[in-house]
């Protein structure tokens, strides 16, 4: 094993990390960046450090926020960092998972499975599996971060895509270095990583089952009325048997037929608006055209739905398409807006992510002569049947959340100036449209911004307990968030507590828990409060 053999680290003559993580804030550490991660937690345990595992820096939750406290008892705190690399090194098979170094992939094209170093981006290592096996074989993690998050943080947070899939669903195991040799977890023993924002140890490395895909990804927008709830749901509805994933046998092909959705994500017009103003061509114009395509349609909203499928995008639309009424549950197709593979989807990727890309670079700015904005996102994720009741329940909550944030907009108009922007997951298996609020105030307006911080978080909690509300109906299910047991603690807060929350979420809440009361304290100090109390 890489470990050891290699020799001790002299953590005194190590530079303080000079990173922030995506929200802006500092990392308060001193930072290793080391291929053989497993060594350097081992060293780290060994010297009483504290350990702060790092990856691609995307989270922007502050989950790097530690009180100082917290870690008195330490000679320091030291942000353990994989090495990434330009691109995955590909090792023989014959390596085991908990010797890979953090930049390396292993791939076994007979059995379906790819192991990859907590360094890689999952760009990287389907790249890795399009060189070894062919073009159309990927992981199935999504998220709209893929080429910049790492594969160890990925695992940590838990997070989704627009598929809705945690890792675990495809997950077969993963390698958790926590100071003594490293160990490759599988089974139900993933969630003492999975989600865990490194609270109990550092992945070095994950084993992922791949799939095959169908040849042809398309993306298909189509204009809806934010306020058309019925609309909405009927849209949701009439594509949830599309968006279901049966997932075959690693190395299998995907697919319920000839078509897979793999994500229906929403675009407010007004992120579009800023969107047009700040971006490039071609994105631009293309865009544009979008933005007209609300206005013809009375819209505010786009569904951006997005797939693989052995048909083309015109084929796809024509069978999604119900012949009679010319619409796809209820909603027009008439000012939607086809786009099929290669540099046509590139634009659409580059519209439908950089339009909440720039919600949150717009939280991180502090403006000219005013106080740091403060932001906050909706993260709750909600899985429901293919009946556009249930669905437009769900919306009628978010739209709610939306009534009372523009309320307070009104009230605070002067003051603090409120902006909401939403964006995000409609696919029924797991609704999770976030609703981004930030709120600006000029300098010397310190106590609005807080009395308004405590209004926004208030419809926040309301939001989360009208959701957990209509869980108790209709066959919806709440099933956390894709900020992994952080979400949870939020919706267990909101929720009046623990005891309330539904119970498989109770159950992942205990095991939690219980991982973290196992786990050495030297990762644990970060840990929320909720989880660390008996
Ligand atoms: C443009 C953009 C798009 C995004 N899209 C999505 C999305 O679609 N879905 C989604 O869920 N999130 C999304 N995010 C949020 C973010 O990308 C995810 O939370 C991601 O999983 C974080 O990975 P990371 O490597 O950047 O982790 P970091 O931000 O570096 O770390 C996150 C947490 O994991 C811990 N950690 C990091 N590495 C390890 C490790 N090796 N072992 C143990 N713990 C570790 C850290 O201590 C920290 O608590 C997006 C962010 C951006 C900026």
């Amino acid at each position: 094993m890489n470990s050891d053999s290699a020799p001790p680290i002299d953590f005194s003559t190590l530079a303080r990390a000079d990173l922030v993580d995506d929200g802006g804030r500092a990392l308060d550490a001193l930072l290793l960046v080391t291929g053989d991660v497993a060594h350097g937690v081992a060293e780290a345990v060994r010297q009483n450090y504290a350990v702060m595992p790092a990856g691609g820096l995307t989270s922007a939750i502050g989950s790097f926020d530690y009180d100082a406290d917290s870690t008195a008892a330490f000679a320091g705190v030291v942000a353990i960092r994989p090495r990434g690399a330009a691109e995955a090194e590909l090792v023989d098979g014959t390596v085991p998972v908990e010797a890979l170094k953090s930049h390396q992939v292993s791939i076994d094209a007979v059995k379906g499975m790819v192991a990859a170093g907590a360094g890689l981006t999952f760009a990287q290592v389907n790249a890795a599996l399009a060189a070894a096996v062919g073009d159309d074989a990927r992981v199935l993690i999504d998220l709209t971060s893929i080429g910049s998050a790492y594969v160890g943080g990925v695992v940590a947070t838990g997070g989704m895509g627009p598929l809705r899939l945690r890792p675990s669903a495809t997950l077969e195991g993963a390698v958790l270095a926590d100071g003594g040799a490293p160990r490759l977890l599988t089974g139900s023993d993933l969630d003492l990583v999975e989600g865990m924002q490194g609270w109990t140890g550092m992945v070095t490395a994950a084993l992922f089952r791949f799939y095959r895909v169908p040849p042809n990804e398309f993306g298909l927008v189509l204009p809806v009325q934010g306020t058309d709830i019925d609309a909405l749901a009927g849209l949701l509805s009439s594509l949830e048997p599309w968006t279901r994933v049966n997932l075959p046998g690693a190395g299998g092909r995907l697919g319920n037929g000839e078509t897979v959705l793999n994500g229906i994500e929403l675009v407010s017009r007004d992120s579009l608006d800023s969107f047009v103003a700040h971006a490039a061509d071609p994105a631009r114009s293309k865009a544009q055209g979008l933005l007209q395509s609300c206005e013809y349609a009375g819209a505010d909203m786009l569904a951006c739905v997005t797939g693989w499928s052995e048909q083309s995008v015109d084929d796809v639309l024509f069978s999604l398409m119900d012949p009679e009424t010319e619409t796809i549950g209820g909603v027009m197709i008439e000012f939607g807006v086809g786009f099929s593979s290669g540099t046509e989807m590139e634009i659409f990727h580059a519209i439908r992510e950089g339009a909440p890309d720039l919600a949150r670079t717009r939280a991180r700015v502090r403006p000219e002569g005013r106080l740091k904005p403060w932001t906050t996102s909706t993260d709750i994720n909600v899985q429901a049947p293919a009946d556009s009741g249930a669905i437009a329940t769900i919306l009628s909550a978010y739209s709610d959340y939306r009534d009372a944030i523009r309320a307070l907009a009104g009230e605070l108009k002067g003051a603090v100036d409120v902006d909401l922007s939403a964006y995000g997951h409609l696919s029924p298996h797991g609704i999770d449209p976030h609703h981004r609020v930030t709120l600006f105030a000029d300098a010397g307006q310190e106590a609005a911004l807080a009395g308004a911080r405590q209004a926004v978080a208030a419809c926040k909690r309301a939001l989360i307990r009208d959701l957990l509300h209509a869980a108790e109906h209709e066959g919806i299910s709440v099933t956390g968030g894709e900020k992994g047991i952080p979400s949870l603690v939020e919706i267990a807060r909101a929720g009046g507590g623990f005891a309330r929350l539904p119970d498989a979420l109770k159950t992942r809440f205990e095991r939690a828990r219980a991982a973290i009361a196992a786990a050495p304290a030297n990762f644990t100090f970060r840990a929320p409060a909720d989880l660390r109390e008996g």
